[in-house]
């Protein structure tokens, strides 16, 4: 039985779009198989790590969760911001980068999904300047909270990779840039970044950088970090994740950094995003954060690198074959994806179907990441190399 409530509840859900797109492929993939039990499906569309986890950090986690047995080394609940063992090693890391960092700038949490929703909470509302094709949690966080949202068109022209132009107001907005960039793999160079953060300086805007694909980056062109440009510390917060790098999709470990400089109406956003989290949040468990400690140490580097590259092994195949193919695409360099415009004017359900019925490989139609997403396809290399091969083979055939 339906039972009615009088409460008031959030109506700004109400406007956001049902996301249909995983739910959609897998529909029509179910429909194929029934049709065609025997087909060996490949799938190129997985955006999740494949790649089990190096025995380095894995150790580490195991012995962390025999401290918890010991009456010595037990802990109760983590420091909300994190342990400093672990910010002091994410601060290290960013020194390979020449970016100092202050510890409190630090803020652990449980992956930069969340930390991306949840740093709404301590804005008002605001002007948001959104990419469009997009990873849709930034449109939808936004919707949530009735905020004004105003899209950059990326395209074919500047190859994904909008810069702010005469077209935007010269006034305060919040700016979200993922580099490298889901869903398109592309990322912004050291000069076009900064044409970024002078924008954002120009308006008195901020930008959410999403750094979660940074240890995919193979050009020394391509900054890991917003605060590799001069003035980026000023109007930037910076999040990041160990899902990606270290194939923590399943454990949840990420951070966010809001430089302690940066002040609105008075007030340190570094305070606010503090007192937000003391609120709400009580820390990312002990065994998690000596696992991501383990990762940023440096045989945990080095294994970790040892995955990416065989990410990127199958991205450079899958890179080879569409150039061969003479097809236009974007990423496959510094990223796991690869945005591949869609041969013969299909649109990209069409070519998701083309995929299916003539190669059995699934991919992702490019129209769920935006209007501008349409007539692309994103294809990524979290699979096998056998079965990238595979794939590349009975695309041969057909492209
Ligand atoms: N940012 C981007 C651009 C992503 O593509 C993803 C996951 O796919 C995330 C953030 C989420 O990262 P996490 O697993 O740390 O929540």
């Amino acid at each position: 039985m339906v039972y009615i409530m009088k409460i008031n509840i959030n109506k700004n859900y109400l406007n956001l779009k049902e996301s249909y797109l995983f739910s959609d492929i897998n529909k029509k993939v179910k429909a194929y198989k029934e049709l065609n039990p025997n087909a060996d499906i490949i799938r190129l569309g997985i955006g999740d790590v494949t790649r089990p986890l190096p025995k380095v950090i894995s150790d580490a986690m195991s012995k962390a969760s025999l401290d918890m047995s010991e009456k010595d080394t037990f802990k109760g609940y983590p420091p909300e911001f994190g342990y400093d063992f672990l910010r002091e090693r994410i601060k290290s890391y960013y020194e390979r980068y020449n970016v100092s960092l202050n510890l409190n700038d630090i803020f652990v949490s449980d992956g930069a999904k969340s930390d991306i929703g949840n740093l709404l909470d301590i804005f008002g509302n605001n002007t948001i300047l959104i990419p469009d094709p997009v990873y849709p949690v930034y449109v939808d966080t936004n919707i949530m909270k009735n905020n004004n949202v105003i899209f950059i068109n990326g395209n074919k022209e500047n190859k994904f990779l909008p810069l702010p132009d005469d077209s935007l107001e010269n006034k305060p907005y919040i700016i979200y840039i993922c580099s490298p960039n889901n869903p398109t793999g592309a990322a912004y160079n050291y000069k076009e970044l900064a044409l970024w953060v002078s924008f954002a300086k120009k308006t008195g805007s901020l930008i959410i950088y999403d750094a979660a694909y940074e240890a995919f980056i193979q050009s020394s062109d391509i900054p890991h970090s917003i605060y590799e440009i001069e003035g980026g510390k000023d109007v930037a917060i910076e999040v990041c994740s160990f899902s990606k790098f270290a194939g923590f999709t399943g454990i949840r470990c990420g951070y966010t950094v809001v430089p302690s400089n940066i002040e609105v109406d008075g007030v340190y956003l570094n305070k606010l995003w503090g007192r937000r989290q003391s609120t709400k949040f009580n820390g990312v468990s002990y065994i998690t954060q000596a696992g991501a400690y383990a990762c940023l140490s440096d045989e945990g580097i080095l294994e970790c690198k040892k995955n990416l590259s065989y990410y990127m092994e199958n991205a450079k195949l899958l890179k080879d074959f569409f150039l061969e193919k003479g097809l236009w695409f974007t990423g496959g360099i510094s990223s796991p994806y690869i945005w591949l415009e869609c041969p013969n004017g299909m649109s990209s359900w069409e070519f998701f179907q083309f995929l299916l019925e003539k190669c059995n490989v699934v991919g992702t139609p490019g129209a769920g990441f935006g209007k501008n997403g349409e007539g692309f396809f994103r294809i990524t290399s979290f699979g096998t190399h056998e079965a990238t091969k595979e794939a590349i083979e009975r695309m041969k055939k057909v492209l």
